[in-house]
């Protein structure tokens, strides 16, 4: 029996079914009118979208069409790890210039490589043309208790997976007309989604999270406006990866990495649970102080220090 349903003819449904040849086991049940997912009883359901547009989130010399499907795939589901949910599928509307038909495949496969390594499953999608090339991916989930942003009190620590900086250096580097070092490209062109980590996070008494795509700085007033609670960063305990400073790692964005408040969080056991991926205390949870509102301090050395301002996301890479 067919995975999907068939389809009828013609090219835009050649193009479709070209998609799920390559797309094999990673995509199922296309072809109806709608998806139609079982959600495990005693579970939410946990939905995000979001887009990644040519020009606006990246340039066409910058990465491969592999990697422009894979970093879009990542960053979409990357939302789902900030909640602590397990995928369930993902829906994937894609604009395509005539310019970029031929890499249609390749991008693709980026999509359906990000989506295999997440256990997900693309279930539905549309493609249209346009006038540049566009991923808008919504991503299904589910998790019996789906972590907020909003869930930090007073006493809590914050918690940070992995190390900041590589796309900010990477973006830093193309803009200034040069080639990013290998690692900080990589961290770019190839971001990881912390399911597993935000599932882990979610069952280890986490009271808040949120994934970094405006850069800590911003993500964390995030955290702390939603929370209602000043949000105090050690700058000094943040990691960062080499030839970055913590001040540049701050307004590095699309590290897709998590922040969380919790309690308290065996960090070592973390670790050996992920690969050896980091878990740093970076900062404290407190309530605000008398008088004023939510609101995020760094400091540094004892010494309180203005934090770099966040991203602002109608800024373009033009
Ligand atoms: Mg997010």
């Amino acid at each position: 029996m067919s995975r999907h349903l068939t389809l009828g003819p013609g090219r835009e449904f050649d193009a479709v079914r070209d998609l799920l040849a390559r797309w094999g086991t990673a995509a199922t049940g296309v072809g109806d009118d709608a998806a139609v997912l079982d959600v495990p009883t005693g579970s939410r359901l946990v939905v995000s979208t979001d887009s990644s547009v040519e020009e606006v989130h990246f340039r066409a010399e910058w990465l491969t069409p592999e990697e422009i499907g894979w970093r879009a795939t990542m960053a979409a589901l990357s939302d789902l790890a900030a909640m602590g949910a397990t995928p369930l599928g993902v829906l994937l509307a894609l604009t395509v210039p005539v310019r970029w038909r031929g890499s249609l495949g390749a991008v693709a496969e980026g999509v359906g490589a990000a989506v295999r390594a997440q256990g997900a499953a693309i279930v539905g999608g549309d493609v249209t043309d346009g006038d540049r090339l566009a991923l808008t991916i919504t991503v299904l989930g589910h998790a019996p208790q789906p972590l907020s942003r909003a869930g930090a009190r007073a006493g809590d620590t914050l918690y940070l997976t992995g190390a900041l900086g590589g796309p900010g250096a990477a973006l830093a580097a193309w803009m200034s007309g040069g080639v990013p070092n290998a690692a900080a490209r990589a961290r770019f062109a190839h971001p990881e989604a912390r399911i597993a980590a935000g599932q882990w996070l979610a069952g280890h008494g986490a009271t808040a999270a949120i994934d970094l795509s405006d850069g800590l700085s911003g993500d964390v007033a995030h955290l702390a406006h939603a929370s209602g609670m000043r949000c105090t960063i050690a700058l000094d305990a943040v990691p960062c990866v080499a030839g970055v400073s913590a001040l540049e790692a701050l307004v590095s964005g699309e590290e897709y990495e998590l922040l969380v408040a919790a309690p308290s969080l065996d960090v070592n056991a973390f670790s050996a649970a992920h690969g050896g991926l980091a878990l740093t205390a970076i900062g404290q949870v407190q309530a605000p102080a008398f008088g004023r509102g939510a609101e995020v301090v760094g400091e540094q050395g004892g010494v309180r220090v203005e934090l770099p301002r966040a991203h602002d996301h109608f800024a373009s890479v033009r």
